[in-house]
């Protein structure tokens, strides 16, 4: 899906219409807050223009940790290939940008070379090259300066932009990961789940989903504190992460809860990838860092679902969830499959 669908004349239009509002507000000219303004003034994000009028409105200025905010609630959180766009589009009108002037360059050094030549002949030939003459030269070289000027401001422009377009990549990774575990969070899940089940529909792969939760987390927190739940969390998102691959996502869903989506997967794979992930936790021992004292043994229960051709998102995760709520019931530290829909 293009979200941004305007021509690079359009485009530039929105560049030109943003810049003046960005300069009123207390933010950097960064991808961010550029973000927000081609939006705005593109008029194809209605509910992040009615924030922006809002809190105008109010009298307030936009501030880094306000743009910030909204980039999160009304960019990020609807597409994250938003941000990506945007400062691809950016570099594209200033490639194009550059290439005319590049093109105008050579031909004024062209136009000037046969000038020159032509009045080295006329000297040649003894003709007093006119004052007229002299004028056109001039005006030829100081036309080539301004150009190379141009030329040099649009490199350095364009180096800022890739740049730009990395600091909006982080930018966007930061707005989709868990500051915790370093997974992807929740929202981010969402978003590969939904694109991975518009692929399933076009393909009919396979698609599954592992449900884990901590068993027993809060007695961990109540018995070594919350710093220690911490370093469970971590520890189990690091198994995670060792145990999934290519296509493969693991994210932390929420408190001690982690999904895995395990796309072209089919049902006996996903349960052998949850019990060597189930089995690796329960061997693992977590030492307290300042006693260098065992923990007890942690565990991890697993509901695994198996995507039905056509069920929604929500579905497919409640079925996902329900499996998990089985194995919890089982006695914990088990592999639940789902029933299906
Ligand atoms: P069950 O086996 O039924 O899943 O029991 P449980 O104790 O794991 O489940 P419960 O939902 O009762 O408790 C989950 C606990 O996880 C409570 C909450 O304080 C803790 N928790 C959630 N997020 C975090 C976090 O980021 N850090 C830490 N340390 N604890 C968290
Ligand atoms: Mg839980
Ligand atoms: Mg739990």
């Amino acid at each position: 899906m293009v979200r941004y669908k305007e021509t690079i004349e359009q485009s530039a239009e929105y560049l030109r219409l943003a810049i003046p509002l960005m300069s009123r507000q207390a933010v950097p000219f960064h991808p961010v807050s550029y973000c927000l303004w081609y939006e705005y003034v593109a008029g194809i994000n209605p509910p992040l223009r009615a924030a922006i009028d809002e809190f105008i409105g109010r009298g307030q200025t936009l501030t880094n940790a306000s743009a910030e905010e909204l980039f999160r609630t009304y960019v990020a959180e609807r597409d994250q290939r938003v941000a990506h766009h945007v400062a691809t589009g950016f570099k594209k009108v200033m490639d194009d940008v550059s290439q005319d002037a590049a093109s105008a360059g050579a031909s004024a050094h062209r136009f000037g070379t046969t000038l020159a030549r032509w009045t080295e002949e006329q000297e040649a030939a003894s003709a007093v090259p006119s004052a007229e003459i002299d004028t056109l030269l001039s005006g030829t070289r100081e036309m080539q300066e301004a150009i190379t000027t141009l030329q040099a401001r649009l490199d350095a422009s364009q180096k800022e932009i890739e740049k730009l377009q990395q600091d909006v990549t982080r930018a966007r990774e930061e707005a989709l990961a868990d500051e915790l575990t370093g997974l992807m969070n929740r929202r981010g899940f969402e978003m590969t789940l939904a694109s991975c089940l518009g692929d399933e529909a076009s393909e009919g792969h396979g698609t599954c989903l592992l449900f884990a939760d901590i068993d027993h987390f809060k007695r961990v927190n109540d018995t070594y504190g919350h710093l220690m739940g911490d370093k469970v969390l971590r520890a189990v998102a690091q198994i995670l992460r060792a145990n999934v691959k290519g296509k493969d996502t693991a994210a932390r869903f929420g408190g001690e809860e982690f999904v895995v989506l395990l796309p072209d997967t089919r049902i006996d794979g996903a349960l052998s990838v949850a019990e060597k992930i189930r089995s690796t936790i329960e061997g693992c021992r977590i030492r307290r860092t300042d006693t260098q004292q065992e923990m007890a043994q942690v565990t991890v229960s697993f509901g695994v679902a198996s995507y039905c051709p056509g069920e929604s998102a929500e579905t497919f995760l409640a079925r996902g969830d329900a499996a998990l709520y089985a194995a919890k019931c089982k006695g914990r530290n088990c592999v639940t499959l789902a029933t299906a829909s």
